[in-house]
């Protein structure tokens, strides 16, 4: 397994990829999660995963406290 940071070049989410050529899958692509931008597509048989690292914006969204009861 082969892990290494890859940045989409349209809008710079950060991905962790994660590489193996053990575990066969067909060619095939991955796209953005954010901007739907194509990240790569391969020909070779081999399993790579684009996993969004998400931004500590993303992973504590910004929520309007309820309003205090009065
Ligand atoms: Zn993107």
């Amino acid at each position: 397994m082969k892990i290494s940071d890859y940045d989409c070049p349209s809008c710079g989410a950060s991905y962790l990829v994660a590489e193996s050529t053990s575990a066969p899958a067909g060619p095939s692509h991955a796209d953005c999660a954010i901007c739907g931008e194509r990240l790569a597509s391969w020909e070779e048989p081999k399993l790579r995963v684009y996993r969004l690292e998400m931004s500590a914006e993303f992973k504590y969204p910004r929520i309007q406290p309820p309003p205090s009861p009065q």
